[in-house]
């Protein structure tokens, strides 16, 4: 999940259910994704093997659910970038380092705005 010092980025696909008002999206797969900027704090998925990534994805009948990438010095919440250059509606995980391991956060954001949102990891 993580090329540290650099960012590592990628999508999670698998299912969406709405069920009693609530959306849940279950993860089945995770797929890294070539960071192109080579940064420690920017990252720009390689666009050929982001499309070749959606289109695994979508002749897989899953859905594209998540955008992770990491910041491997922190923040443990999107940056500034993240919320401007976020063009997906999906949920976007931002990994950082915790301790001795590295912890998980997922955001919502729609125009500009972040809601957190709860994850699990099963
Ligand atoms: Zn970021």
């Amino acid at each position: 999940m993580t090329d540290s010092p650099l960012e590592a980025c990628g999508l999670c696909a698998g299912v969406i259910v709405e069920a009693h008002g609530e959306t849940i999206a279950t993860a089945k797969i995770t797929l890294g994704i070539a960071n192109q900027a080579h940064s420690a704090v920017r990252f720009v998925m390689n666009p050929y093997e982001q499309l070749q990534t959606l289109e695994l994805i979508e002749s897989s009948q899953m859905d594209l659910i998540a955008i992770y990438h990491s910041h491997p010095t922190g923040p443990e919440v999107v940056s500034v970038t993240d919320i401007t250059e976020a063009a997906y509606a999906v949920v976007h995980i931002v990994w950082s380092p915790k301790v001795d391991d590295w912890q998980a956060r997922g955001f919502w954001i729609e125009e500009e705005r972040v809601s957190e949102v709860a994850l699990q990891i099963l």
